[in-house]
């Protein structure tokens, strides 16, 4: 008889734990993976792919706006919201499915229920049964934070809720300065929303390169979105189906949804940490890993957001897959988290990779900066006011392109294709031998010839 009922359990069915629970079951093992809510996860169900899906048919309006510049003439339009809603639901019951399909496919069974360690070798099921299994993977994700408690906390939506919504807002408030708030001001108002950003920070976007952060608050400024900086949501309260968001600047401000979009946590409560001699990371409370995604106890480990290291799609993917190769396929692999390209579906979009300006000024002694603000072609006609930045920071010593960041039309897209080039080490006179395609924007990422900036650091005498 078999020492354990699996040789692979996995806890989660999200971007990470599919990809594990899949590439393992193809290695020969036998995989159980529990699912407590709907496979796929949060990219899946309530995360990148709906948010996409917004995002693509928030463009419409400006798109509509900017036929007229080109000689069209649009009569009346209209638009339902509940229609979006509906069709993105039908397209995510699709992908909920091929998700389940392929890990049935590959030999991995689903359970459809919440589970818990009991110990380092025992899982229990909602059901109340316990399965045993030689190794764990816990994959369980992320959720959204609520915050301090703020008196009214319980009339505030986070992105789970944005996506289920059953009229579009005419005025949103939404908290916070991330990826999530500024994707979804976007969204709202692409759609008509009148849309409120409240940041308790300077500026939105902390962590992006200094330049990407005035160029995306200027140019979502111009198009409507009221940003408010240095100040917190202290206050929500309700009269019928109208809010008063008060902030901690005196003012306040009425709409029919609030939303907070503060950052997220690992989903690490109530898991049977401590029971199973897990360790938590005490810098960012999720579980704590070594560069093989082991965890502190030897045959369990953990990939994607409930590790807090890299909250994206494609690395818990990687996670998962390295984790399979490396204890099922005996293929040793770690995961590169260095240079990771990432986007802000923001509108205009954000496309970055590498070193932001700040950040290659402390690490390197000598920092060239090439950097275009233009009007992109489209504008010249449409007339709309709007600005497309591109950024090079390169390290003046070794002419190495050590980051890349683009706020624009297609930053996401293009910024995928130079990541590789930045990941391959590429110098500027790769890029500058490089042969401009005109007409494009991305064209002057291969023609910017003379620095803008150029910062030495004299060696300490
Ligand atoms: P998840 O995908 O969160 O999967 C975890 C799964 O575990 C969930 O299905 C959950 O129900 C289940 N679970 C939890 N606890 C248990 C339990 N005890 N028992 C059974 N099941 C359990 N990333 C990008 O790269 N690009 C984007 O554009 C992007 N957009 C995003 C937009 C939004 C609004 C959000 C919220 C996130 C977005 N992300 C994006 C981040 C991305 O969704 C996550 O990084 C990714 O889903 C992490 O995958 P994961 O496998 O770690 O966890
Ligand atoms: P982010 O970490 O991107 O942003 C959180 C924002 O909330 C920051 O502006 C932060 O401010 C602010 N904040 C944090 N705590 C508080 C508080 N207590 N009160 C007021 N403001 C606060 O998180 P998101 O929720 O936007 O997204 C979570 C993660 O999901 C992202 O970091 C990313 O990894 C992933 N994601 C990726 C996407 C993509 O790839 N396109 C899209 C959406 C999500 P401060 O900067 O001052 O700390």
């Amino acid at each position: 008889m078999a020492e354990f009922d699996v040789d692979l359990f996995v806890i989660g069915g999200g971007s990470g734990g599919v990809r594990a629970a899949r590439i393992a079951a193809n290695y020969g093992a036998k995989v159980m993976v529990a699912e407590e809510y709907r496979m796929g996860g949060t990219c899946v169900i309530r995360g990148c792919v709906p948010k996409k899906l917004f995002v693509i048919g928030s463009h419409v309006h400006q798109e509509i706006e900017d036929a007229v510049g080109f000689g069209w003439s649009i009569g009346q339009v209209s638009f339902d919201w509940a229609t979006l809603v509906a069709n993105k639901d039908k397209e995510i019951a699709r992908l909920e499915g091929a998700y389940t399909t392929n890990v049935e496919k590959s030999g991995a069974r689903i359970v459809k229920t919440r589970a818990v360690l009991e110990d380092a070798h025992t899982i229990r099921l909602a059901t109340g049964e316990t399965v045993t299994a030689k190794y764990i993977l816990i994959a369980t994700g992320g959720a959204p934070n609520h915050g301090p408690a703020v008196p009214g906390i319980e009339h505030v939506i986070s992105s789970n809720e944005a996506f289920h919504l059953k009229e579009l807002p005419k005025r949103i408030v939404i908290q916070g300065g991330g990826y999530i708030a500024l994707e979804f001001a976007g969204i709202f108002a692409g759609y008509g929303s009148d849309v409120t950003v409240v940041y308790r920070g300077d500026n939105i976007l902390r962590g992006f390169d200094e330049d990407v952060r005035k160029h995306v608050r200027t140019e979502m400024e111009k198009r409507g979105i009221t940003i408010i900086t240095g100040s917190t949501v202290v206050k929500v309260d309700k009269h019928g189906r109208d809010f008063t968001t008060h902030l901690s600047n005196g003012s306040s401000i009425a709409s029919d949804q609030v939303m907070f979009a503060i950052g997220r946590h690992p989903n690490v409560r109530g898991l049977g940490l401590e029971a199973a001699g897990v360790a938590i990371n005490p810098a960012n409370g999720g579980i704590q890993v070594d560069g093989w995604s082991k965890t502190s106890v030897d045959n369990i480990y953990a990939v994607g957001d409930v590790t807090h290291r890299t909250n994206l799609t494609p690395v818990a993917i990687r996670e998962g897959h390295a984790f399979a190769d490396t204890v099922f396929g005996k293929r040793p692999v770690q995961v590169d988290h260095a240079t990771i390209p990432t986007a802000v579906f923001s509108q205009p979009e954000v496309g970055t990779v590498g070193l932001t300006e700040e950040e290659a000024r402390a690490q390197y002694s000598h920092v060239d900066i090439y950097k275009t603000d233009f009007r992109p072609i489209k504008a010249t006609m449409s007339g709309r006011d709007t600005r497309v930045l591109m950024k090079l920071v390169v390290d003046g010593s070794s002419d190495r392109v050590l980051g890349c960041h683009i706020v624009g039309d297609a930053a996401a897209e293009t910024i995928q294709a130079i990541a590789i080039a930045v990941k391959m080490k590429a110098t500027k006179a790769d890029f500058d031998a490089t042969v401009a395609l005109h007409p494009t924007s991305a064209e002057e990422l291969v023609t910017m010839r003379t620095p803008t900036a150029r910062h030495v650091r004299q060696a300490a005498e």
